[in-house]
């Protein structure tokens, strides 16, 4: 058996194209476009790339980006006063503080300045603890992303055992919150957790958002199980590769994603869409 693969790509690629369309229809109208504003203090090479990246998805389906490049020396403070600015600004509808940010910066303190009908990463509490109540409004983008996928391939959800690897507050939790909300059983497994091989064994879906290469096992994986590698390493060559042992992994499984061209395309998408919806929110208030 050779598992079938997820293409992330053309699953992104078309909810693209919904946004355009969309957002086209809405400038007929004379709506203005949303507005993202996108923040990145310091110069990490990765979060630069990251940060054209959104810029270019943003611009091709027409919303307006607002972008900061900041010294790595600026204060918190600074910070926090431009995330106030951002929040009272009415033609900016999403804020995106990218991480990491160095680290005399404290992200919590950040991330939670925002005003969460602009925090399109879905990373404030008010967003995460929505989420968990199975009221979502912004939601977290890679773990909504896995999903967006999952039912794009007509993945069922009820009754099914669903494992995430990976507890972080960005992926590993949202991620278990969106698989639990669909009606999965869902176990969550991190770095303490005991027999991973087992665990991992159980998986109808399996989701794994750690970042270490080959950490997950091919002979791991329930046969016709539907796997997600979230994990993203550039490697010393700079080759990029996901957790699983792919070959391994694509022998076992119905289907996969592969890395790159799996989840990191659906981020993007569910980026836009977050900053569509965030602009529809701030409309209701
Ligand atoms: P993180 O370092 O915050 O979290 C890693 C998680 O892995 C932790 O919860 C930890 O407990 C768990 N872990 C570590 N060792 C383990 C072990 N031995 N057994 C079981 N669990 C273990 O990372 P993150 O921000 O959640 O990101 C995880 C990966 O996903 C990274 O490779 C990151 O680059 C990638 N990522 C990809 C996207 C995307 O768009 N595809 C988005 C965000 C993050």
């Amino acid at each position: 058996m050779s598992a079938k693969l997820i293409d992330g790509r053309s699953i992104a690629e078309k909810i693209r194209n919904k946004l355009r369309s969309q957002l086209l229809l809405r400038s007929k109208h004379r709506k203005p476009a949303p507005k993202l504003a996108v923040i990145l203090v310091g110069e990490d090479p990765a979060s630069e790339i990251y940060v054209r990246n959104k810029h270019q998805a943003c611009e091709d389906v027409g919303i307006t980006t607002l972008d900061y490049f900041l010294p790595k020396t600026l204060s918190q403070k600074k910070l926090l006063t431009l995330v106030q600015k951002l929040n009272k600004d009415k033609s900016v509808n999403g804020i995106l503080v990218q991480l990491p940010l160095p680290k005399h910066i404290e992200a919590d303190v950040v991330l939670e300045q925002l005003d969460p009908r602009k925090d399109v990463d879905g990373f404030h509490s008010f967003n995460l603890g929505r989420l968990a109540q199975e009221r979502p409004q912004l939601r977290p983008c890679t773990p909504y992303g896995v999903m967006l996928m999952l039912e794009e391939i007509g993945q069922r959800f009820k009754g099914k055992e669903a494992v995430v690897v990976g507890a972080s507050n960005i992926v590993g939790r949202p991620m278990a919150l969106e698989l639990l909300a669909a009606g999965c059983t869902v176990t969550i497994c991190h770095r303490f957790t005991k027999d991973l091989a087992k665990q991992v064994g159980r998986a109808d879906i399996l989701v794994s958002a750690v970042g270490k290469p080959a950490f997950i096992k091919g002979k791991w994986i329930k046969k016709g199980a539907t796997v997600v590698d979230v994990g993203i390493i550039r490697l010393p060559d700079g080759r990029l590769t996901g957790d699983l042992e792919f070959t391994e992994a694509r022998q076992k499984a119905k289907w996969i994603t592969p890395v790159p061209g799996g989840v990191g395309p659906m981020t993007v998408a569910v980026l836009l869409k977050n900053t569509l919806l965030a602009q529809e929110l701030q409309g209701k208030r």
